[in-house]
C-alpha cells in the first residue's frame, strides 16, 4: 500500500497540468500521477495536427465561454481566476513560446506538440512529481477521511484525488456509484457526410463565409465552409456539430441543412442576377463566377439551376433566375452521418456540472474528490477551446488541493 498526499488519476492534459502546479506550490506534498498508458499526454501528441493548438487569443472571460456549448455558465468564474493570458504566461515562464495564427488558435512556436510534452515531462521532474505509467485506475472508495484507490498494480491511499481520465465510460460509471450523475456521453466536432451532385469532385474548396441552418432546429452557424471528399467541413460546420452535438445524435446523423453561401437576402440576390442579366449579357453564366464564390462551386449551383453550360445571362429566363438564387441563398442539403475531424474531437457529456463547485473544482457529493478536463461535461468548439477548459480546471483544482 503506497500513501501520497495528492494523486491525479490521468496523466494526460489536465492531469499533468494539476500535478505539475500542486507540486510547485507547495513542495512539501508527495504527489502522484496514476496513468494507465505506457506513456501519458497521447492526446497532447497528436494535438492539433501535430502543433497543439495550447489556447486562443480570446482575452475576454465572457466572450470565451461563449465557445462551449456545455460549460459556458460554469467557466465564467474559473475564467476570471485563470485565463487564456495565464496560460500563455504559464508556458512562457518555461521558456515555451507561443504564436498567434490568424484566426486566432495558438500554437508553440516550435510548431510541434512535443515542445509542450517536454515541457511537462520536465517540469514534473523539476517538482519530484511521481509519474507511474501502467497503474489503470479500478476502484475508489472513501475510507476514513482518505481515498483508496485500486489499480492494476497494487493499491494506493491519498487525502486528495483529482480524476482527469478524460471521457472515459468505465470510470463515468465508477462515480456515478460514487453518487454523481453523468451527463449522456455523444461525439462532438465532427464533420457531416452528404452524397450531393452540387458538392461530387470538388473536394477542396473553399467559401469563405457562409450561413447554415439545421432545418427544424435553432442551430445555425456562420464561417468558412470546406467541401470535403464525402461532405462538408470547416468552422461553420464543426461549430454547429458542437452546439448541436446531442440533438444531431437524437436524430442520428440524418437531417437536412439550409445554406446561404453569399450571406444575403434571397430578394436581393434575385435583383443582383436580375443586374447581371443587362450587364453581363453577352458572357456565360457558367464562366463568370459572381459574389467572390470559388468557380467550381459556382459552376455546380448554376448546373443545379437547370442553366445549361452554353447558357448566356442575357438568356436567362425567370424560372433560372429564381432557380439560381435559391440555389445561391437557401440550398439545401441531406446530411446522412457524420464523419471524425482528424485535427480535433471531444465527447459531449461527463460528470453533471451542478455537481461541481467551481471556485475550486472538488466535487460537491465528497470532500477531496475534484475533477477537471474532459471527464467533466464540459466541451468547446475547435480552436484551442478545450484544452484551456483542461488548464484551467487543473489550475485552480491545483491551488485548492495544495492548501
Ligand atoms: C485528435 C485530437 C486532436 C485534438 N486537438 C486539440 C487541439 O489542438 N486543441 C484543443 O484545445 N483540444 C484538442 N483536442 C481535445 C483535447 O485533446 C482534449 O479536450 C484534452 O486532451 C482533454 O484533456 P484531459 O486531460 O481531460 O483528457 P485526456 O487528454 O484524454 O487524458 C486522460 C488521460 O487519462 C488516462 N486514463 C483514462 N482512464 C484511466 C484509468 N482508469 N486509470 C488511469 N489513467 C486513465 C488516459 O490514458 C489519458 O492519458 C484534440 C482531441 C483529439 C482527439
Amino acid at each position: 500500500m503506497t500513501q501520497y498526499d495528492i494523486i491525479i488519476v490521468g496523466g494526460g492534459a489536465a492531469g499533468f497540468f494539476a500535478a505539475i502546479n500542486c507540486a510547485e506550490q507547495n513542495p512539501n506534498l508527495k504527489v502522484a500521477i496514476l496513468e494507465r498508458g505506457k506513456e501519458g499526454l497521447q492526446k497532447v501528441k497528436v494535438s492539433g495536427g501535430g502543433r497543439c493548438n495550447v489556447t486562443h487569443a480570446e482575452f475576454i472571460p465572457s466572450e470565451l465561454v461563449q465557445n462551449y456549448p456545455r460549460g459556458e455558465k460554469e467557466l465564467l468564474g474559473p475564467f476570471h481566476q485563470f485565463m487564456t493570458g495565464d496560460t500563455i504566461q504559464w508556458f512562457e515562464d518555461r521558456d515555451v513560446a507561443l504564436k498567434i495564427e490568424d484566426d486566432g488558435r495558438m500554437f508553440p512556436v516550435s510548431n510541434s506538440s512535443q515542445t509542450i510534452i517536454d515541457c511537462f515531462l520536465s517540469e514534473a521532474k523539476k517538482h519530484q512529481v511521481d509519474i507511474l505509467y501502467n497503474h489503470a485506475l479500478k476502484s475508489l472508495s472513501p475510507i476514513e477521511n482518505q481515498w483508496l484507490l485500486e489499480t492494476s498494480q497494487g493499491d494506493f491511499f491519498t487525502e486528495k484525488v483529482l480524476m482527469a481520465t478524460g471521457s472515459n465510460p468505465k470510470i463515468w460509471k465508477l462515480l456515478e456509484n460514487l453518487g454523481h450523475t453523468i451527463s449522456q456521453p455523444v461525439p462532438s466536432l465532427f464533420t457531416f457526410d452528404i452524397k450531393d451532385k452540387r458538392i461530387a469532385g470538388i473536394p477542396g474548396v473553399v467559401a469563405l463565409d457562409v450561413e447554415v441552418k439545421v432545418l427544424g432546429t435553432n442551430l445555425y452557424s456562420e464561417g468558412p465552409l470546406l467541401i470535403t471528399h464525402v461532405g462538408m467541413s470547416a468552422p461553420a460546420i464543426l461549430k454547429l456539430s458542437a452546439f448541436g452535438a446531442i440533438e444531431l445524435a437524437k436524430r442520428n446523423y440524418n437531417f437536412q441543412i439550409e445554406i446561404n453561401f453569399i450571406k444575403q437576402s434571397y430578394d436581393d440576390c434575385f435583383e443582383h442576377l436580375k443586374a447581371l442579366k443587362q450587364d453581363l449579357a453577352k458572357k456565360l453564366v457558367l464562366k463568370s463566377a459572381q459574389f467572390e464564390l470559388p468557380k467550381r462551386l459556382w459552376q455546380k449551383l448554376v448546373l443545379a439551376s437547370h442553366v445549361n453550360d452554353d447558357v448566356r445571362w442575357a438568356d436567362l429566363n425567370k424560372s433560372q433566375l429564381e432557380a439560381l438564387a435559391s440555389q445561391l441563398t437557401k440550398a439545401i442539403f441531406q446530411v446522412t452521418g457524420k464523419s471524425t475531424f482528424k485535427e480535433e474531437f471531444v465527447t459531449a457529456g461527463g460528470v453533471n456540472l451542478k455537481e461541481v463547485n467551481f471556485k475550486t473544482f472538488e466535487s460537491k457529493h465528497h470532500n477531496n474528490l475534484y475533477f477537471a478536463g474532459e471527464i467533466l461535461n464540459i466541451d468547446a468548439i475547435t480552436g484551442g477551446f478545450n484544452f484551456q477548459n483542461a488548464w484551467s480546471g487543473a489550475y485552480i483544482a491545483a491551488c485548492n488541493m495544495s492548501k
